[in-house]
């Protein structure tokens, strides 16, 4: 760590819970992020400035003009560009040290397991259950820990899976799987800073699990009511029955 970094980082690096060995973890460390819209551009913003070495960030989409209301790493020159490379220069504007990997795909099983498997942590910002259930079951069979965040209308909720620790539960272990109930933000309509509260918690677990610091949320659901300013924490308890993760 150099005098820049000293100086860059000084806010966090006095804090004792994250300290130069905790800053110096965030800067070795390699994040997938997944969907650069109203979630995925708080949560990669936040891990650049906060000084996190790599972001791999994930979205086969382009930026739409209905978009700019909420997915603040993307302006109003963007609309029609891939969302990756919009979001990579807008981290860079931040943080031009932050080494970003772009993937402007949809990945295939093979492509998010060898991800999976070259990341320190997962970040699921999609917004399609299908996708969850596939992050999740990579995230479990490669013991990579994942913070998954949601937002729609005016609420949203956060968890966080840690499968290197025997009893973490797994997403799948709180939702089943097959359900055809998509609620996205395309259809449902989301209040703009919603996905600011809930991206940002994300970002925060995501430092927290990477540098060391506290408690991570690991075994709860968060859950905002942005409309009623009321946050709620349920304790989740390990599926014996899990599929994806009951045995490991
Ligand atoms: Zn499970």
């Amino acid at each position: 760590m150099n005098d820049q970094h000293l100086l860059r980082y000084s806010r966090q690096i006095m804090l004792p819970e994250v300290d130069i060995a905790g800053q110096q973890r965030l800067m070795d460390a390699r994040v997938l992020i997944i969907g650069m819209g109203g979630l995925g551009s708080p949560v990669a913003l936040y891990l650049a400035a906060a000084g996190v070495g790599a972001l791999v960030i994930s979205d086969f989409d382009e930026v739409d003009h209905s978009n700019l209301q909420r997915q603040i790493a993307h302006g109003e020159e963007d609309v029609g560009r891939l969302k990756v490379d919009s979001a990579r220069e807008a981290i860079h504007a931040i943080n031009p040290e932050c080494q970003v990997i772009t993937i402007p795909e949809k990945l295939t099983s093979d492509q998010l397991m060898q991800q999976v498997i070259l990341n320190d942590l997962v970040i699921d910002c999609s917004d399609r259950f299908s996708t969850r259930f596939e992050i999740n079951r990579y995230c479990v069979e490669m013991q990579t820990p994942l913070v998954s965040g949601a937002a729609i209308q005016f609420g949203g909720q956060l968890a966080v899976f840690d499968s290197r620790k025997p009893d973490s539960p797994c997403y799948r272990c709180l939702y089943e799987e097959g359900e055809d109930e998509e609620l996205r933000c395309a259809e449902n309509g989301v209040i703009a800073p919603l996905v600011g509260v809930i991206g940002s918690m994300q970002a925060l677990e995501a430092v927290k699990i990477l540098s060391g610091a506290g408690e991570t949320a690991i075994g709860r659901l968060m859950a905002f009511d942005g409309l009623n300013s009321q946050w709620r924490s349920m304790k989740l308890s390990k599926d014996p029955e899990c599929p994806v993760c009951s045995g490991k």
